[in-house]
């Protein structure tokens, strides 16, 4: 059973690369090494609906690291999601995650 997943809302991501930054910075990874590549969508891992709208979204390498995110393991909203000016990008329970992902254009990863 999945421990953690990554919700993306293909409709209300706009590429801008805030929660990559955000998540280099929170996790102080060194130059060079990123956990949440911004990736064009003809390397989409899944098509939802049949459509993306987007012509870049984040793509986690792992949700290894997401289970042990600070600010996760505090209780709060990782810090790659509360940067995130459109509210694309939630990371939580599995469950929630794809429940609430069936009324959205949304890709789901899980771990
Ligand atoms: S998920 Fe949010 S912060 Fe990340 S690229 Fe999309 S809009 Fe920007
Ligand atoms: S939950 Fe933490 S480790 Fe995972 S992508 Fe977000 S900031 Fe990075």
């Amino acid at each position: 059973m999945a421990k953690i997943a990554m919700l993306i809302d293909l409709e209300c991501c706009v590429g801008c690369f805030a929660c990559q930054n955000a998540c280099k910075l929170v996790n102080n990874l060194p130059d060079g090494v990123i956990w949440l590549p911004i990736m064009p969508k003809e390397h989409k891992p899944e098509e939802v609906n049949g459509k993306l709208y987007m012509d870049r979204f984040p793509v986690p390498v792992t949700l290894d690291m997401c289970i042990e995110c600070p600010d996760r393991a505090n209780g709060h909203e990782p810090l790659c999601a509360s940067v995130c000016m459109g509210k694309a990008l939630k990371v939580g329970n599995p469950d929630e995650l794809l429940t609430m992902a069936k009324n959205l254009r949304a890709v789901v990863f899980t771990k």
